[in-house]
Parts: C-alpha cells; sequence; structure tokens
C-alpha cells in the first residue's frame, strides 16, 4: 500500500516537472504571451456575460409564462363560474316556461300566469292575455337557447384557454432545458476563467523576472534570453550537496496511474537542512517557493564549454539565492528538505515528497522540459552507496 502511494505521488510528480519550465524565447515574446491571454480572458468574461443575460432572459421568459399561466387559470375559473350561473339561469327560466306551458295545455294549477289569464275582463282581454302568456313563452325558449349558446361558447373558451396553457408549458419546458445548457457552459466558461487567471499569473511572473534580467543584463527585449544572458564558461558539473546517498534513479519506471514514466531527476537522500550547492557556475533563471509538488525549487543556467544547460534543485526547505544572481560551485543555494515540516502531511507545503531528499535535475538547453541522467555529467556514486565529498 505504502509503495503504491509513494509511486501515485512520484508520477505526480513527474507530471509536474514535465509540464513546468519557461517557453518564451524573448522578453518581447513573454510579455505577447501574456496580452495574448489577456485579451483570452477578456473575451471569456464576454462570453460569460452572454450566457449570463441569456440566462436572466430565459428565466424572464419563464416568469412571463408562469404569469400567463396563472391568469388563463383564473379565466377558465372564471367561464366554469359562468357556465355554472347559466346552468342556474336555464334551470329557473325552465321552471317558467313549465309553469306557462302548464297553463296553456291544463289550464289550471296555482300560478300567477293563471290569475293573470282569468283577471280578464272581456273574451278580447283574455284572448289577448293568453297570447301575452304565449309570448312569454317564446321569449323565455329564446332566452335559454341564448344561454345555452353562451355556455357552447364559454367551454370553447375553456377549451381554447387549456390549449395556451398546454403551449405555455412546453415552452416553459424548452427554456428550462435551454437554461439547463446554459448552466452548464456558464461552468465550463467559469473553469475555463479560473485555469486563464492561474496561466496569467504565471505569465505575470515570468515577464517579471524576464524584465528583471533583461535589465540586469542591459539587453533589447527582442534579444533571445540566450543571447541575452552571458554566462561564464564552466567545465563541469560536481556533486550539489557534500553528502548523501542515491535513493532514486534518473529514468523510466513503471507508475500504476500513468503506466511507464519518466522520474526527471536523481534523488540525493539526506537530512533535513544541509547545505545545497550550485552544481556549476551559472545565473539563477528560477526560483518557486512552496510549490504543493516539489516545495521550494530552484533553477540555475549553465554554460558548458559552449552547450547551455540547466540544474534543478527541488523539496528544498529553504533558498538562499535570489533571481538573476551570479553563482559558483561554492554559493549555497538553499537548504535541503522533502521531509519534516516541508511536507504537506505535517502542516507542511510539499505533497510530492515522502522523506527528506534533494531532486536534483539536468535539463538540456534553456527552455523546455527535455530531462538528461545526471550521471552522464556528475559522478554519483552507486544507488544506496553513501557520499561525503562533492566529486
Ligand atoms: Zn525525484
Amino acid at each position: 500500500m505504502m509503495k503504491k502511494i509513494f509511486y501515485t505521488i512520484l508520477c505526480i510528480l513527474c507530471f509536474f516537472l514535465l509540464i513546468g519550465g519557461v517557453s518564451a524565447k524573448t522578453l518581447k515574446e513573454a510579455k505577447d504571451e501574456l496580452n495574448r491571454d489577456i485579451a483570452n480572458r477578456n473575451a471569456l468574461i464576454q462570453k460569460q456575460k452572454d450566457v449570463q443575460n441569456r440566462i436572466k432572459n430565459a428565466e424572464g421568459d419563464i416568469s412571463n409564462l408562469e404569469d400567463e399561466i396563472e391568469k388563463y387559470e383564473q379565466e377558465i375559473e372564471e367561464t366554469l363560474a359562468e357556465i355554472d350561473r347559466l346552468n342556474e339561469e336555464i334551470e329557473a327560466k325552465q321552471i317558467e316556461i313549465d309553469n306557462l306551458l302548464n297553463f296553456l295545455e291544463v289550464a289550471d294549477g296555482d300560478n300567477v300566469y293563471l290569475e293573470y289569464i282569468f283577471k280578464s275582463k272581456s273574451f278580447t282581454d283574455f284572448i289577448y292575455r293568453s297570447a301575452v302568456v304565449e309570448q312569454l313563452t317564446k321569449y323565455n325558449d329564446d332566452l335559454i337557447d341564448q344561454m345555452y349558446n353562451l355556455i357552447e361558447e364559454n367551454k370553447k373558451q375553456q377549451e381554447e384557454l387549456n390549449v395556451k396553457i398546454d403551449n405555455n408549458e412546453k415552452s416553459i419546458e424548452k427554456l428550462e432545458n435551454k437554461l439547463k445548457t446554459y448552466n452548464v457552459s456558464l461552468k465550463d466558461l467559469e473553469t475555463a476563467h479560473t485555469n486563464i487567471d492561474d496561466t496569467i499569473a504565471d505569465r505575470k511572473r515570468t515577464v517579471e523576472y524576464y524584465e528583471k534580467l533583461y535589465k540586469q543584463y542591459n539587453c533589447k527585449e527582442t534579444v533571445e534570453l540566450d543571447t541575452c544572458l552571458t554566462v561564464e564558461s564552466a567545465s563541469g558539473f560536481i556533486r550539489p550537496t557534500k553528502k548523501g546517498s542515491i535513493s532514486s534513479e534518473w529514468g523510466y519506471r513503471r507508475c500504476p496511474i500513468h503506466g511507464r514514466e519518466l522520474h526527471s531527476g536523481i534523488d540525493v537522500a539526506l537530512g533535513m537542512n544541509n547545505p545545497v550547492y550550485a552544481a556549476a557556475s551559472g545565473v539563477v533563471v528560477g526560483i518557486t517557493k512552496r510549490s504543493s509538488c516539489g516545495g521550494n525549487i530552484v533553477t540555475i543556467r549553465h554554460n558548458i564549454k559552449g552547450t547551455i544547460y540547466r540544474t534543478r534543485y527541488m523539496h528544498l526547505a529553504s533558498i538562499n539565492v535570489s533571481m538573476g544572481q551570479k553563482v559558483t560551485v561554492v554559493t549555497e543555494i538553499g537548504k535541503s528538505g522533502g521531509g519534516g515540516y516541508t511536507l504537506r502531511r505535517n502542516g507542511g507545503w510539499d505533497s510530492c515528497s515522502t522523506g527528506a531528499h534533494l531532486h536534483f535535475m539536468i535539463l538540456k538547453g534553456s527552455t523546455g522540459s527535455t530531462t538528461i541522467n545526471p550521471r552522464k555529467m556528475v559522478k554519483f556514486p552507486a544507488k544506496g552507496k553513501s557520499f561525503s565529498a562533492r566529486w
């Protein structure tokens, strides 16, 4: 289990070491890269605003459609109440007609029409009064017909309102689906925004340190960093520590997560807070403090008999040099770490180390992440054997 965790951490470390490193060749290029990413971020912000507006509009539309549905439901209720009222009226009119018909057909019973007709003063009057009753019946009949028509109209209106409600509900469903899509793309944009913020922060640091070096070496910003930094030529590398033992070799090995992976440096096991020196004369071109994977890191640029190399020292407990500083083999660049209080699990910052050691790398050229086996250029004892001198 411990071994598995160890290799997992190792793989993560390899990954970080591969993506690390500065890519811009000139200060101008570094500035251009920064400006391009700032422009990209502005475009992202605009896109985020667009999607936020779309979300706002869709939410507004949904709210309007819901209000409409409420209104339609109110109208349906009113229509139903109207139908009820008309039905009641029809019933009342029906009773009235029944009474009138009762009189006309049977001419008995106790009702107001009978009384009305019986009060006739003459036969002509009787005929007249009968005709009035008959007309009343017809009038009521017509009224009932009209009311039935009204009921039909109300029912039709109710159906139409139901169709409108259905349509609104469908529209709401469509809008809600759109909202889901918008929210997903907004989340993606937010992630992209955070990522580009991180990149911009890195680029700003790069520009800052390029500016410092270009000013220090009095170079034009279009001149390549390689040309700008006139580094004294060294004859070769020596061991970066006075003592220690090799606990892990440079090279490919199996990783339970990523398969075959490159361990980009050689691990020198030594206790905490021992001096670490530059492996050759050169200029400090990289300083990373308290990286979550690698801890304190120093990178030095060297000119070894006309060929440019960089050495990198990782998991340091502390850093003793500054950017652009010229160093020699006797310059103490920092103290060893990778164990004790520097470990994440002990409340430190480095999650990519399991014990006190120096991860020592030699990189080809002034940029890129191609490493070479440090054993090719530095005399180290066999794995497991300790040493007590720098050469
Ligand atoms: Zn290592």
